[in-house]
């Protein structure tokens, strides 16, 4: 046969995508928490007899999953004879499984202990009975009364068993002898029975559908990019798809997703109204801080500030300013990130504090205020004001977002400059003005566009592109700085710092240590908890407001010095605003690994909170939830992860803090004069940043 090389057709490479996609369709289901690699069996040992027998308990599948039938199989070996005994009475018993919560009858009544125990029960009964109705037709289901086993094979002693509660169960096995001589009574020896739950779908099927299928979409792009030809040092222009045109400039484009998700965002705020007062339980604190709050971040670093044009906050703040048309600006001395800053900080401030964001109540309090706020704010300011002024994570999604590596630009700003009419920016028939008051013909930077495509819709020069550029590109490419973007990057370096300190044990060793100097009883406290909240709140205002500000003032400072002795005379405001950029991946760095660790350790958790959020308010069943749900991956993996973030994101800090050196200062000497002590001062909250995640994690820790 002959081979014919050429370049691969369109139908050959969906082929190929199809055979690795059914490929990892079929592939294995993943090893479970316990070490086991799918259902093989792996032995149970214990003994029996005062120690003159071996038990071997075999499972199937190994370990037991909670609503699924399994075999459990005993033999008996004398040790004597090393021989298996046959015909022998072996008697089995599996009590029901009782939660641990409930095991403890010392709650007392009307206590948050009482009050986790009822919980516990009626989930744990609505979910079982729910479960039951799929399982009655099986023998033993959630406990078996003392049974003999049935000697499957010679020596093999077989029983079923239904678990219901993906829970640890405890199975006794008396040995009553060989059928011709019973031995004396003994009491039953009990083994744990590991139990667990399965994923409704294969972890790793998904994993690997998405890593191929963003490979595939890539390498498409890559193929088409280089079938288009390029001018020398073009960059390929992605708004030239003609369906991804299409489709971001499409009427409906921004509603579809806008609406489901303020549906969401509905449901969410009634079920943190209504539902269990548990952080850990409740679905509006789970979904909100544990998965959405620490994955949004990864996000801003890939696709900028793409959230906000789902963002139902932002939809509310828009749809009112149109349907109210208000035509009063936000005033100028305003028009910066200073109020969002300082609502920002409040709220971490709070939560510090008083833990409001582990409050299902508060949480959609804090939801509700933000949507009422979006909307007034919209009813009597133009545009998206509230996006762009006040929203309390718009300066930090803008800092972060400069870092990704697309943005949406002007191809030529010439054209721009002789384009009277500007629908971009004032609107048109096909289009509104930039929601986010973006002039695109000086815009060079992603900090505040939302990648809504209103400018594309407008221009009718077709002059607008989306493209790649460098990671971290804005950092140092932008041309105007801003004293409150750079504050705010360096605030967000002490504020990730503090709030991953706070997680390790030595820092409540250290707090401990302080609050046991503190003459509380002379002051007449008595809540230790209360203080420790308070001395935590006021460190973090101290870590975050003042101590590492005033840490890159000071290299600010020193550069000022070292810059002086050349003769060139700076501003401190000026070094502090030009340097505060090359701290964003720092703070970045710190916020990433912090978010890794919630959502690989704590995100599987939102399986069974779901589970019991179907059950209280639905009539379907999906299993009974399981609260010990593993982690992800193991913590020394996560581990060496938010090492590799560290040291990714460090090298882009301090290629950021050369690139602006050189950019702002004239010479060599002066670039290097005025880096070095950043350089300096970054290094050591970078240590600091090891050292923290570094250490043990402290139990009292909760998100
Ligand atoms: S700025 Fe805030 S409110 Fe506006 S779209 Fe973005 S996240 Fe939503
Ligand atoms: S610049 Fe364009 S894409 Fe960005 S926010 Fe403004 S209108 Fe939307």
């Amino acid at each position: 046969m002959k081979l014919v090389r050429g370049r691969p057709t369109w139908g050959s490479m969906a082929l190929g995508i199809a055979a690795i996609l059914v490929a990892a369709a079929v592939a294995p289901r993943p090893t479970h928490a316990d070490g086991d690699h799918g259902a093989a069996s792996r032995v149970i040992r214990s003994e029996l007899g005062g120690g003159r027998y071996d038990l071997w308990i075999t499972l199937t599948p190994s370990p037991l999953l909670a609503g699924q039938r399994a075999v459990i199989k005993a033999q008996i070996i004398d040790r004597a004879s090393g021989a298996t005994v046959r015909g022998g009475r072996v008697q089995m018993a599996i009590p029901d499984w009782m939660p641990p919560s409930l095991r403890q009858v010392s709650a007392v009544p009307g206590t948050a202990q009482q009050q986790l125990q009822d919980e516990t029960e009626q989930e744990r009964l609505v979910a079982i009975g729910n479960l039951w109705v799929k399982v009655r037709a099986a023998a033993n289901v959630g406990q078996v009364l003392p049974t003999l086993a049935t000697e499957v094979a010679p020596g093999v002693y077989a029983l079923e068993f239904t678990p219901l509660a993906a829970e640890p169960y405890d199975l006794q096995v008396t040995f009553l002898g060989p059928v011709d001589r019973l031995l004396p009574d003994r009491p039953p020896v009990t083994v744990s029975l590991p139990v667990t739950w399965e994923w409704p779908v294969n972890p790793r099927l998904i994993l690997v559908a998405l890593v191929i299928a963003g490979t595939a979409v890539g390498g498409l792009i890559i193929l088409r990019v280089r079938r288009d030809a390029l001018a020398p040092g073009e960059r390929f222009n992605f708004l030239a798809l003609p369906w991804l045109r299409r489709l971001v400039t499409a009427r409906g484009f921004q509603p579809a997703i806008q609406i489901p998700l303020l549906l969401f965002f509905a449901v969410l705020v009634f079920v943190g109204l209504a539902d269990t007062p548990l952080a850990g339980r409740n679905l509006a604190t789970k979904l909100t801080w544990t998965i959405w709050w620490a994955g949004i971040i990864f996000t801003f670093i890939l696709v900028g500030r793409l959230w906000c044009l789902m963002c139902p906050i932002g939809a509310v703040n828009e749809w009112t300013s149109r349907l109210a048309q208000p035509t009063r600006k936000w005033p100028k001395p305003l028009r910066n990130l200073w109020i969002a800053n300082g609502t920002f900080i409040l709220l971490t401030w709070a939560d510090v504090q008083l833990g409001v964001v582990r409050d299902p109540r508060v949480t959609a309090g804090i939801i509700l205020l933000l949507l009422v706020s979006a909307a007034l704010t919209g009813l009597f300011f133009q545009r998206r004001t509230f996006c762009r002024y006040l929203c309390p994570i718009t300066g930090l999604i803008g800092i972060y977002s400069m870092l990704a590596p697309v943005e949406l630009r002007a191809k030529r700003c010439e054209a721009c400059h002789s384009h009277k009419d500007k629908e971009c920016f004032v609107g048109g028939p096909a289009n509104v003005g930039c929601p986010m008051f973006e002039r695109v013909w000086e815009m060079d930077s992603n900090a505040y566009c939302n990648l809504c495509f209103e400018c594309v819709k407008g221009c009718p020069q077709d002059n607008l592109v989306l493209r790649l550029r460098a990671f971290g590109a804005d950092l140092w490419a932008a041309s105007r700085r801003h004293l409150d973007e750079a504050y705010l990057a360096v605030v967000l370096v002490g504020a990730s710092l503090f709030l991953t300190g706070e997680m390790v044990q030595p820092w409540h060793d250290t707090l401990d240590a302080i609050i046991g100097r503190l003459p509380l009883q002379a002051l007449g406290i008595t809540s230790h908890k209360a203080v420790e909240a308070l001395v935590n709140s006021t460190m973090f205002l101290a870590v975050a407001l003042v101590l590492i500000p005033l840490a890159v003032l000071a290299a600010a400072a020193v550069a000022q010095r070292l810059l002086a002795w050349t003769g060139k005379t700076h501003d401190l405001s000026e070094i502090f605003t030009v340097f505060g950029y090359m701290f964003v991946p720092i703070g970045l760095s710190m916020h990433l690994a912090h978010n890794l660790h919630h959502l690989i350790d704590e995100g599987p958790g939102i399986v069974p909170v779901i589970q019991r959020t179907i059950h209280r308010f639905t009539t379907f069943s999906v299993g009974v939830p399981a609260w010990n749900v593993p982690p992800l991956l193991s913590h020394e993996v996560v581990y060496w992860m938010q090492m590799l973030l560290f040291m990714g994101f460090y090298g882009v800090s301090l290629y950021a803090g050369a690139r602006l050196a050189r950019r702002h200062f004239s010479n060599a000497e002066t670039t290097f004069r005025a880096a070095a002590p950043m350089v300096v001062v970054s290094l050591f909250i970078m240590l600091l940043n090891v050292y923290v995640l570094s250490q043990p994690m402290s139990a009292r820790h909760s998100h």
